[in-house]
């Protein structure tokens, strides 16, 4: 029998960290799997999923910028991938892709499991809207903030998923340009992909901020650095990169294909000590 394939597709995707944390999850569980990353433009994506499906892919990761894509060709979705409108992971299920979302699960689990943060009745600040914003934004309102801002450089972005949380009372967009009007957050997320290129520096007005702040990059590595530099100069209390998150969405994604919960201690401490090399998040 030839051995269970899974692959990350993205654009680009060379340097994700995916299939070097899923081999550690598999050896360390003793399953056998190839994983491999697949670059994929968005014009195609879905043929580059069927040929994959045809080769006999079981399961997929989807990142940037195809969450959005992955959900509308899911041919069924899990709870949370329906709250976020996006999906990051694909289980291959009767000739068909089930469709799910462990980004938010994967935040939250890190902040509060492996950070020891409480996330209740913060005031949020959510920066972005793109896949990985929607896939966190539900998860931190289930986990008990009391306010979602949500303020992206494309406003209709911010609009439709603050629609979709359909929590008006809770969640609600605003204008980037309004950010030094909006009061100050005990809880703030960036869920851009502004520092990809690792240029420049991240210039939001410290007002945000607050004594307590907890700010929270998706970004790890030298994409982070500019969002957490700007954070430790507006004295947040805590600064926190997307490295803990990255390997905890893999770990739900894990277990929702092998039916087995991986330890995901070591495979971060080991990630987290060659993060000086790394240079791109999932
Ligand atoms: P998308 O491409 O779906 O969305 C990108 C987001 O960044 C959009 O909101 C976009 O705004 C915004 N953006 C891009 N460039 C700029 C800029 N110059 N200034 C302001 N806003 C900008 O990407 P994802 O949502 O999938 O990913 C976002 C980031 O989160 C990525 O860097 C990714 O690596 C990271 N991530 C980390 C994960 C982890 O496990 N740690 C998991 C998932 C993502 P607009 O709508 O206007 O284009």
């Amino acid at each position: 029998m030839s051995t269970p394939r899974y692959a990350v597709f993205g654009h680009p995707v060379a340097h994700s960290l995916s299939p070097r944390i899923h081999a550690a999850f598999a050896r360390q569980t003793g399953i056998a799997l190839e994983y491999t990353a697949i670059d994929t433009a968005p014009h195609d994506f879905v043929a580059a999923l069927d040929r994959f499906a045809g080769e006999g892919g079981k399961g997929a990761n989807v990142t940037l910028p195809l969450k959005e894509a992955a959900f509308a060709i899911s041919a069924t979705v899990t709870e949370r991938a329906r709250r976020a409108g996006a999906v990051n992971t694909l289980s291959r299920n009767d000739g068909r892709w089930q469709g799910d979302n462990t980004d938010g699960a994967g935040l939250v689990r890190d902040l509060t499991g492996r950070q020891g943060l409480d996330l209740r009745a913060r005031r949020a600040l959510l920066l972005g809207a793109g896949g990985a914003a929607r896939g966190v934004a539900p998860a931190l309102l289930d986990a008990g903030i009391s306010e979602l801002v949500i303020v992206n450089r494309s406003p209709e972005r911010a609009d439709a998923l603050a629609d979709a949380l359909g929590e008006p009372d809770r969640a609600h967009s605003r204008y980037w340009a309004d950010l030094g009007d909006l009061g100050d957050f005990t809880l703030i997320v960036n869920a851009t992909s502004a520092s990809r290129d690792g240029k420049g520096e991240f210039s939001l007005p410290f007002g945000l901020t607050t004594p307590r702040t907890l700010a929270v990059d998706l970004n790890y590595g030298e994409a982070a650095i500019p969002f957490l530099a700007w954070a430790r100069a507006a004295h947040c209390h805590d600064a926190v990169d997307g490295l803990g998150m990255l390997v905890e969405q893999a770990a739900e994604a894990f277990e929702a294909w092998h039916g087995v919960r991986p330890d995901t201690d070591a495979v971060y401490a080991e990630l987290r000590d060659r993060d000086k090399v790394l240079v791109t998040a999932d």
